[in-house]
């Protein structure tokens, strides 16, 4: 696992002005734990006294929707997908991204996968 760290940016926008993460509804949690396994961020931990997932949301991938996917009960929801499009909307972000791929050919190049790197990775969230 990686990104066990807080997000202070996405694409320049501060992370904690986006509503995105995941709501565990604890009435339908059987606290399997799938959730808290399959966290690509470490966005999930557990409470073994409650028995249920804690969720850290500055962790969580903006768009990300893996934990509410696999969770076997349905017991977590993710923000509308609406929200994050009027999100790339208003902050103009595919015209940031066109900039961000022109001017970094090489990291991005199909051609070149060896070119990636994990600071490359980290620094789409700055
Ligand atoms: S995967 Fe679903 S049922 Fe399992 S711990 Fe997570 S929220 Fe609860
Ligand atoms: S939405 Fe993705 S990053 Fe966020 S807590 Fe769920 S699995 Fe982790």
């Amino acid at each position: 696992m990686s990104g066990n760290h807080c997000v202070k940016f996405w694409h320049g926008i501060p992370r904690d002005e986006i509503l995105w993460q995941p709501l565990v509804q604890s009435c339908l949690c059987d606290g399997c734990g799938l959730c808290v396994t399959s966290c690509p961020a470490n966005a999930l931990s557990f409470d073994f006294e409650l028995k249920l997932p804690f969720v850290e949301p500055m962790r969580c991938l903006v768009g990300c929707s893996i934990c509410a996917s696999i969770c076997p009960n349905q017991a977590i929801l993710i923000p509308d997908f609406q929200t994050l499009k009027d999100i790339i909307e208003c902050h103009h972000l595919e015209v940031t991204a066109r900039k961000e791929l022109k001017s970094h050919r090489r990291r991005y190049n199909s051609m070149l996968p060896q070119a990636y790197g994990t600071n490359d990775l980290d620094d789409l969230h700055n």
